[in-house]
């Protein structure tokens, strides 16, 4: 363990084998060899511990949430199969029948469509509420609100909660606070800093960082953590050793590939919020924004996403998609490779036009994830799509 977090993200590594390897070898096996009948006694009895069957862990995962719990500046965590088996299970594991969950109208998709179709089943409600309306969130607390459920900055409107008021707000109310920070990732925002309980993370994202593998994390408070392992371990979304080393290895290069997209990102929105085609752009660090002041409280910088509404609505929108040569349309996000989608017609595509509206998708808005290709490249491409697309 060390003071600074790029010395952290590359040194916490599972300890050397008798082979004195360098690097940390990835541990493909389903099962541990117990030393005798006592040793194998003992483990399943949890009374010392060791590793016994990957389900439950495994030195990849292990040294995985070591390193991401440190990062995160948490006390423990659990590796999920995926982004979405971390978010679910963060609040299936906690609630039970009859609880409710509060949380911000404007969250990932498939979170929504737990919220809505899946968690009903079980006899859990939830409300939403806007980012910026105080009252809103005061109003949304009933006496059976148990937790409650973020993201900031929003996919992909950008909008910004602050996070000491909505922690100072669960504490108030004995609520247990829950934040995706998928778009920031530690590097750029802490949340148990400023107060979360728990810290999801879809590993898919820039935690990888180069589209490779699904991943999922949960980090917190070490009680809520004992609750979601057994849940995990019992029910099984285990993480693959081969995505955890993957991962792993990613991590050692999160600050420098933060750094880097943060900058290119900073510098597309600036050209794009003086191009004359553009009808809005949004970036947490452009002083526009506006939160961009809570931004530079939370933040330490402003992260790779942009999102940009094109003169001329959906048809314009989609002509500009087209006229890209060489951005990769697909549905990922915080890959080295800019990647551009049209959350209206895809990603939130289930929502009726009036929830994408109060959640600020408009009909032409367009999510860039700006990659680590160079900045005058990227420029170059976005350039020429708007002068081909009019
Ligand atoms: C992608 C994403 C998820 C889900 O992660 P998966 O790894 O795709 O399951 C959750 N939250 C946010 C904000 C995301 O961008």
């Amino acid at each position: 363990m060390f003071e600074n977090f790029e010395t952290d993200a590359i040194r916490i590594q599972t300890p050397r084998t008798a082979q004195n390897e360098h690097s940390t070898p990835l541990f493909m096996t389903s099962s541990f060899i117990f030393e005798d009948a006592e040793h194998a006694r003992a483990i399943f009895a949890e009374e010392v511990q060791g590793n016994m069957y990957s389900r439950f862990s495994n030195p990849n995962t292990t040294e995985l949430m070591d390193k991401l719990a440190r990062m995160e500046k948490t006390e423990d965590g659990v590796p999920f199969a995926s982004g979405m088996a971390a978010v679910f299970n963060s609040m299936f594991a906690l609630l039970k029948s009859g609880d409710h969950i509060l949380a911000s109208r404007s969250i990932f998709g498939s979170t929504h469509s737990v919220l809505t179709q899946i968690f009903p089943r079980f006899n859990i409600s939830h409300t939403y509420a806007d980012i910026g309306n105080i009252e809103e969130w005061e109003a949304g607390v009933k006496p059976n609100t148990k937790i409650v459920f973020i993201e900031t900055p929003s996919n992909p409107a950008l909008d910004i909660i602050d996070l000491s008021w909505i922690s100072a707000f669960c504490k108030a109310h004995n609520l247990i606070l829950i934040v995706d920070n998928c778009f920031c990732t530690p590097y750029i925002q802490r949340p148990a800093e400023w107060g979360a309980d728990l810290v999801v993370h879809s590993g898919t994202k820039f935690l990888d960082g180069q589209g490779r593998v699904i991943a999922g994390a949960v980090l917190g408070r070490k009680d809520l953590i004992k609750e979601i392992r057994f849940i995990a371990r019992a029910t099984g979304p285990s993480l693959s050793p081969m995505n955890a080393w993957i991962i792993s290895k990613s991590l050692e290069t999160l600050a420098i590939r933060m750094e880097k997209h943060s900058e290119n990102a900073l510098k597309l929105a600036e050209f794009l919020e003086k191009h004359d085609e553009i009808e809005l752009v949004k970036y947490p660090f452009l002083p526009s924004h506006p939160q961009y002041v809570l931004a530079k409280k939370q933040m330490k910088l402003g992260g790779g996403i942009v999102t940009l509404v094109v003169k001329g609505g959906l048809e314009r929108g989609r002509k500009f998609l087209d006229a890209l040569k060489w951005f990769s349309l697909t549905a990922n996000l915080g890959d080295s490779r800019t990647t551009v989608t049209h959350p209206a017609s895809t990603t939130h595509a289930k929502l009726s036009e009036d929830e994408r509206l109060a959640v600020g998708i408009k009909p032409g808005l367009i999510r860039i994830s700006v990659g680590l290709e160079h900045i005058d490249d990227i420029i170059e491409e976005v350039s020429q799509a708007l002068a081909n697309s009019k």
